[in-house]
């Protein structure tokens, strides 16, 4: 018995594009998954760099409909885009970055939530709270050891004694863990202590005062670390938080890649750029119509690998612009021909082994997924206009 999946999901008859496929109902279940896990935090879902490359607001609207009422963008322009969609008009929409100056008003009318840096980030709000109407609030990111981007303990003491801080409309308060995919790094338990102190002062004026700690990884490390708020990415999207202790989370990106042309080698032959690869045997070598313009890293040359017919097929020789070539000498013939679809990502392949063998990892081949794929989501939960791509 082969230990890999045969069961492939509907794929659309071959147009000679590779397929992605990103399930939304994956999306969910990860979302359930890790709210189930939070130790009862309010679970919000992160949906920066276009949704981890996914689609933002397919995934977004996905989250809605599982009950998640809090989304986290990088950017300003994210978030407005978000704001662009009626479906996600009651959702709040945080943005890390913050707010630069001259966009306070589009923030304002957006009711995007700006996640002040700095001292000077929260003088510059004041005004705009102050004016109303309905302000969607603010939230503060206090650095407690990234050095990256957040205030220091000291702009967070310098607030927490500001007399108009007693009226803020703050909506929480954050920091970000560097070692949370390490549970056992002692900087998880220093910043969660740091976090606490610097947090402290302002508690003492808003003593509701929600905080939030942990991404993905950060929820795995138990209750102190979930708080409040959990700002969950990578799990949603079905990539592992702690690689040593794997989650039973669903794939959400799929990636099928049909056989562009399949060649007869002798044993002493090489395939690809520079010669990199070298047949032992007489060999079978598929072509595939994908490569490092479409997010395969060059360093999974001879490193990665697909599936066809229960069988891994490992990518051979050096990853073209839009080539990439998979030894498929064990798999019947009849089962590896021109159309044949090969799993390059899905229930058999994940984005973290596909980043492992291309010395990198899940997170940037997510956010690198090429453009030139066949792009479809399933399993929408709402059937409404699709956002396309
Ligand atoms: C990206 C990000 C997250 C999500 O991190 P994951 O590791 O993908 O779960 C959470 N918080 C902040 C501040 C981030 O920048």
């Amino acid at each position: 018995m082969s230990p890999f999946s045969r069961d492939l999901i509907d794929l659309p008859a071959s147009d000679g594009r590779p397929v992605l496929t990103i399930d939304l109902a994956a999306v969910q279940a990860n979302w359930r998954l890790v709210r189930n896990s939070a130790h009862g935090a309010r679970t919000a879902g992160v949906v920066k760099a276009d949704g981890y490359g996914c689609d933002a607001i397919h995934v977004a609207r996905a989250l809605k409909v599982a009950g998640c009422d809090l989304l986290f963008v990088a950017s300003a322009d994210e978030g407005r885009a978000l704001r662009q969609d009626p479906q996600l008009d009651d959702i709040a929409v945080c943005i890390f970055y913050g707010c630069m100056k001259g966009d306070e008003l589009d923030f304002k009318n957006n009711r995007l939530i700006p996640v002040h840096n700095s001292l000077d980030d929260y003088e510059r709000w004041k005004p705009f709270w102050f004016d109303g109407p309905d302000p969607a609030g603010f939230a503060l990111h206090i650095d407690t050891g990234m050095n990256r981007l957040g205030m220091s303990a000291d702009d967070a003491a310098a607030i927490a004694a500001d007399p108009d801080f007693r009226s803020a409309p703050i909506v929480f308060a954050m920091s970000h863990l560097a070692s949370a995919n390490t549970p056992q790094s002692p900087q998880n338990d220093e910043q969660r202590r740091a976090f606490a102190a610097a947090a402290s002062g302002l508690k003492t004026v808003h003593p509701g005062l929600p905080l939030s700690l942990a991404n993905s990884a950060g929820v795995f490390l138990g209750a102190d670390y979930c708080l409040d708020i959990v700002r969950p990415g990578i799990a949603l999207y079905g990539g592992q938080p702690i690689s040593a202790k794997p989650l039973p989370l669903e794939p959400v990106v799929q990636l099928h890649a049909p056989i562009l042309q399949v060649h007869h080698v002798g044993p002493g032959e090489t395939v690809g750029y520079g010669g990199t690869h070298t047949t032992a045997r007489k060999s079978r070598i598929a072509t595939l119509p994908l490569g490092y313009a479409d997010g395969i890293l060059r360093a999974a040359g001879n490193q990665g690998f697909g599936i066809l017919s229960g069988a891994k097929v490992p990518m051979v020789g050096r990853i073209s612009m839009d080539l990439t070539t998979v030894d498929v000498t064990d798999v019947p013939e009849s089962d590896a021909q021109p159309g044949s679809y090969v799993e390059i990502l899905g229930k058999n392949v994940t984005i973290d082994q596909l980043g492992a063998a291309s010395g990198s990892f899940g997170y940037e081949i997510l956010t690198g997924l090429g453009n030139r794929y066949r792009w479809r989501h399933i399993n929408q939960p709402d059937p409404g206009p699709s956002a396309g791509r």
